[in-house]
């Protein structure tokens, strides 16, 4: 579906100013809502040593205060501003906040991006970055698997920890 070339070297990624790059990895996680993406990614990112980027969950922790010290306060308080007017937040800050992100200690050996691109437009911007693909994992799972997974998601109205009650 999306070109997956190696462009890694490409010209417009000599001139990025991140620390580690080169270095980095940037693996995809693809699939439905429900199939595991996040559970998976945060095995893997104990596994490889890579950081987990869901930028749903980092706008959650922008609009709450609580961002790495290396993000860009510019930024936190453009998107703060946006999401509490009941705005969205446009395909480049979804990049810009990958950016910073991948500024963090954590990033250094690389990144699972959960969930992303959620759009055409999204792996343009990306693109257009000279941010790089080295893998992409699609997950799958029976629908039926997924319904009984999605019915049984709870979130904590005070802390925003996720639970699931359904036993499959
Ligand atoms: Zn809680």
């Amino acid at each position: 579906m999306f070109g997956i070339a190696s462009r890694r070297f490409s010209t417009s990624m000599m001139t990025h100013s991140s620390r580690y790059y080169f270095a980095q990895k940037f693996v995809f996680f693809f699939g439905a809502p429900g199939v595991g993406k996040g559970t998976y990614s945060k095995l893997l990112k104990t596994d490889l040593k890579l950081n987990h980027i869901s930028t749903g969950d980092e706008i959650r922790k922008i609009v709450k205060g609580h961002t790495s010290s290396t993000f860009d306060p510019a930024l936190k308080e453009e998107i703060k501003d946006l999401i509490n007017a009941g705005k969205f937040v446009s395909d480049e800050i979804v990049i810009d906040i990958i950016k910073e992100k991948l500024k963090e200690p954590e990033s250094a050996r690389g990144v699972i991006l959960d969930g992303f691109p959620r759009t055409k437009s999204q792996l343009d911007i990306y693109d257009k970055k000279g941010l790089p693909i080295d893998l992409v994992v699609n997950l799958e799972l029976h629908r039926s698997i997924i319904f009984e997974k999605l019915k049984g998601r709870r979130i904590c109205h005070n802390c925003g920890t996720s639970y699931n009650v359904s036993n499959i």
